[in-house]
């Protein structure tokens, strides 16, 4: 029941450490390889200092052993795939010197973008908890144009995640996709179509995909319109996410709103 159509790189992939993800580095790594593809971007959820968020990230004491994993697996996979280190990380300016840490003492690679809380103190808070959808996606626009500015992200993962609050399409959100569009278009951060919310409550080849909160199709629709183009974003939790999965609805998407979609993001190896 594979579908057709898979990339040939992924960059957002997730490991077991962050409490919701499942398989082994390694797993990840020949289901990769096994399915032809040429890069595989580890991007855990970040282990943050003093910061726990049980079930959502890896504690930070996790740290040395996912930088240790993923580096041996790189070495060991050298002549079959190229693999990098990463983390998928919310941005909050108290954050940037320990994101500048991970890129000079710990080998990073790249950071993604995927600004699902902001910080409050020792918490991270959901946006959509806040009082008002309003709110929650002015603040969201905010936080990741700061994100953007910063100089610390290569790739922006699921830039319409606001819409699992917003749920209905309105000119908040036409104004939300222009403002984040615009702003990752003028620094030249790729954004994604991303994956994950299609697989939640399990996925099959027959199921409706079109009321899913992202990838949505009047965001995709401004990203094409704006001559945008964009990667597709397995955001793997599990080795199958590799080759199992809503791919060919991605690439729908990116087809019929002209978004061409992007193959290899730019990273020194
Ligand atoms: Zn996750
Ligand atoms: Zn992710």
């Amino acid at each position: 029941m594979n579908e057709k159509f898979l990339p040939t790189c992924c960059y957002h992939t997730h490991t077991k450490r962050c409490g919701h993800a499942y398989g082994e580095d390694e797993e990840y790594v020949l289901a990769a390889v096994e399915n032809g593809y040429q890069e595989l971007g580890f991007t855990d959820h970040a282990m943050l200092p003093n910061i726990e968020q049980r079930g959502t990230r890896g504690s930070y004491s996790l740290l040395d052993d996912y930088v240790s994993s993923i580096l041996s697996l790189r070495k060991k996979y050298q002549d079959q795939i190229h693999i990098y280190l990463g983390f998928e990380a919310e941005y909050d300016p108290s954050l940037a010197e320990y994101y500048r840490f991970l890129f000079q003492e710990k080998h990073f690679d790249y950071l993604i973008l995927g600004q699902h809380y902001f910080r409050d103190g020792k918490h991270l808070c959901y946006y959509g908890n806040l009082p008002t959808k309003g709110e929650a996606t002015r603040r969201y626009v905010m936080d990741c144009v700061h994100a953007l500015e910063s100089g610390l992200y290569s790739y922006f993962a699921h830039s319409d995640l606001f819409m699992c609050w917003e749920e209905e399409w309105s000119s908040r959100c036409e104004e939300a996709a222009v403002t984040l569009l615009s702003k990752a278009k003028e620094l030249g951060i790729p954004v994604e179509i991303n994956m994950g919310r299609s697989r939640l409550g399990g996925w099959s080849p027959e199921k409706d995909l079109s009321h899913v909160s992202y990838p949505n199709q009047k965001f995709w629709e401004i990203a094409g319109k704006m001559g945008m183009s964009a990667f597709i974003g397995p955001d793997a939790h599990s080795p199958i996410d590799l080759y199992y999965g809503p791919f060919s609805y991605m690439k729908k998407i990116a087809d019929e709103n002209n978004v061409p979609i992007e193959t290899r993001l730019k990273l020194p190896r």
